[in-house]
């Protein structure tokens, strides 16, 4: 599958990423705990083996939602980088690590992000910015991959 000089993400203001008419990928699981990953090194899928949870989602969902949240300019196991204002923000209100509702992050009141959703005004964020925060997210999301493997949180799929 030809994914050589492709441009990792253009995603949709709701943080779906755009297929590819040329390439079929596969579609997103709807397993909860098989999640596949567009990498530098091709599509790559893990489980989640951790504790099971009631309800919400799971450390990898919360992962891969950051991955893809356009409000995210990087993240961390207890923070994340606002895209609007560039400031680190706590998230460790709730128990459990990579946590995308909680802390700082969930009460932050951001003008620059509100600037960017609001359809009337004129500031958004260039095509260059969004593909910068783009690559930095990838580059947490695949940090937090590696780090939940460790804590044998998730397995690798070898295919
Ligand atoms: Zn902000």
């Amino acid at each position: 599958m030809d994914q050589q000089g492709r441009l990792p993400a253009v995603m949709l203001p709701r943080g779906l990423p755009v297929p590819s008419s040329s390439l079929s990928a596969p579609r997103p699981s709807t397993n909860h705990r098989v999640h596949l990953f567009r990498t530098s090194v091709g599509l790559v899928q893990y489980i989640y083996v951790g504790d099971s949870i009631n309800n919400g989602r799971n450390v990898l969902q919360r992962v891969e939602d950051m991955s893809v949240d356009t409000r995210i300019q990087s993240f961390g196991p207890y923070n994340i980088v606002c895209a609007g204002c560039n400031k680190s923000l706590d998230t460790r209100s709730r128990p459990g690590i990579y946590q995308d509702k909680a802390g700082s992050w969930a009460s932050h009141y951001c003008s620059v992000l509100r600037e960017w959703e609001d359809p009337s005004s004129p500031h958004k964020p260039t095509p260059e910015m969004a593909a910068g925060f783009a690559r930095l997210r990838a580059e947490s999301r695949d940090e937090a991959l590696a780090d939940l493997v460790e804590q044998k949180q998730i397995e690798r799929v070898y295919y």
